[in-house]
């Protein structure tokens, strides 16, 4: 079986087809080791790589990709594209907001 047929192993692998490695969310120290797969449709998307952008999704912190694939904190300010700033902050309401 390939990591194609399972879609919550190709979640686990970045772009060079390895596993992503388990991260700590600097914000609130929630280990994850899954990309969160959302693109900026909100469609299911995989494999980071270094420098992507990600949300924890367990406080909502805004964060990216080292070379190493680790995890560290992102100013959203920092992101020039308007779009991907709107989606990012769509999706750390999704979030934060109580159940
Ligand atoms: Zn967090």
């Amino acid at each position: 079986m390939t990591d194609m047929q399972n879609p919550e192993l190709e979640c686990r692998t970045d772009a060079k087809g390895g596993l992503i490695p388990a991260s700590r969310c600097p914000a609130c120290s929630y280990e994850m080791d899954a990309a969160t797969c959302v693109d900026e449709n909100g469609t299911k998307r995989s494999r980071p790589k270094p420098g992507d952008v990600s949300v924890c999704i367990k406080c909502g912190a805004i964060l990216e990709y080292s070379e190493n694939m680790i995890l560290q904190p992102l100013d959203l300010e920092s992101i020039d594209d308007d779009d991907t700033k709107f989606q990012l902050r769509r999706i750390q309401q999704h979030i934060r907001k109580p159940a």
